[in-house]
């Protein structure tokens, strides 16, 4: 079986022309699937039916994942669903909508996705990390996480604008599934969502990083730093490895270097433990005249045991950094009451 979700477009005009038909029937298999989400292939009337039941033998599917679960929150701008994907596994996937921030007259609406189930990095403060690591997503089982928002949004008459890697999971360690999703979401025959419009976040796999500068790609980068110095880094992320700060700063550099693109910082800020004046100045002098953006992002409550600092310390935070010429914002955090926030996500609790 394979799902047609799974294919560029490339790869679905040779599959058009070695079934002997004409390159046109690409498009009208590609246009369906990224604007009308069909959920079988019988709904997309264009193809001749001797066609639709050649692709049907041949074991080509539409595979759509299975809404199981939605909770919405209070204030309506996030929502969290628990899809089943094709096989039956369940994936949490978030819409985040901003409705001051307008884009010609809809509100920005950002979709985090998620690349494995579980995560094998085993960061001391995320839910996903406390799964442990169950299995890698396919390429369009990420893109089935899109398609099932964006279907909703049509239905609003709103559309997907931002696409953030942000849920369970860590891209770099699913990368060519991950790319592959990537490449399909930005095509100008595919999905079509603007490259600059999506951000790849990363615990810092290095590999991952630099093959990801090879792309070709104008995608955004931000990484989940957490620590100033390799010590303290090792206690929140155990498996940072051979990693070091330095190390994940240089090929920061070496990313903008080769793609314009300046690369944000995830700093999740932990009272008692990564919060103080003192570690703020060591943050501000390893990150300074790099050109990168700080994102502050106070814990979210998990099952561990870790506190948001005050708002006072998280400003004085901020102020440390900003003074020392490092940009920095903090995020405004959405959907921790319905704990669909960054970190918060985890699947194994269900049922
Ligand atoms: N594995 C990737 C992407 C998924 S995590 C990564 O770690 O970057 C997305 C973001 O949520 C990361 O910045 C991560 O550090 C952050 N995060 C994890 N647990 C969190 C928590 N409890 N509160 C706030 N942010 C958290
Ligand atoms: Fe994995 Fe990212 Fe969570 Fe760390 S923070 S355990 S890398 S999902």
């Amino acid at each position: 079986m394979t799902d047609l979700y799974r294919l560029l477009p490339e790869e679905m005009e040779q599959l058009v022309i070695d079934m002997g038909y004409p390159r046109y029937r690409a498009d009208q298999i590609l246009l369906p699937l990224y604007y009308k989400f069909p959920k079988d292939l019988s709904e997309i009337k264009q193809l001749p039916k001797d066609m639709r039941e050649k692709l049907i033998d041949a074991g080509y599917t539409i595979g759509s994942a299975k809404e199981i679960h939605r909770v919405v929150s209070d204030d309506g701008d996030t929502t969290k669903l628990l899809l089943n994907l094709t096989d039956e596994t369940p994936v949490e996937t978030v819409l985040i909508q901003y409705p001051s921030s307008n884009i010609n007259g809809h509100p920005r609406s950002t979709i985090c996705v998620s690349t494995q189930i579980g995560c094998a990095m085993g960061c001391v403060f995320c839910a996903t990390g406390q799964m442990g690591f169950e299995k890698n997503i396919k390429a369009e089982e990420i893109v089935a996480q899109v398609i099932h928002f964006a279907d909703i949004l049509q239905q609003r008459g709103e559309h997907v604008t931002n696409l953030v890697f942000m849920g369970m999971g860590e891209p770099m360690a699913n990368y060519d599934e991950m790319i592959r999703a990537v490449r399909i979401l930005t095509h100008d025959r595919g999905f079509g969502i603007g490259q600059r419009n999506i951000t790849i976040s990363t615990i810092g796999v290095m590999s991952g990083i630099d093959k990801l500068a090879e792309e070709n790609l104008q995608v955004g980068l931000a990484i989940s730093l957490h620590a100033p110095n390799n010590e303290l880094r090792k206690k929140l992320v155990p498996t940072a490895g051979p990693n070091s700060v330095e190390e994940i700063v240089e090929a920061s550099r070496r990313y903008y270097k080769k793609t314009g693109r300046r690369v944000t910082f995830e700093y999740a800020l932990m009272k008692g433990i990564n919060d103080s004046p003192e570690i703020a100045a060591e943050l501000a002098s390893l990150l300074q005249g790099n050109g990168t953006h700080v994102n502050l992002i106070p814990i979210n409550p998990t099952a561990g045991d870790f506190i948001r600092p005050t708002q006072d310390s998280v400003l004085e935070f901020e102020r440390i950094l900003s003074s020392a010429g490092v940009n920095c914002t903090v995020r405004v955090e959405k959907g921790t009451e319905i704990s669909a926030a960054c970190g918060q996500l985890r699947t194994d609790l269900i049922g």
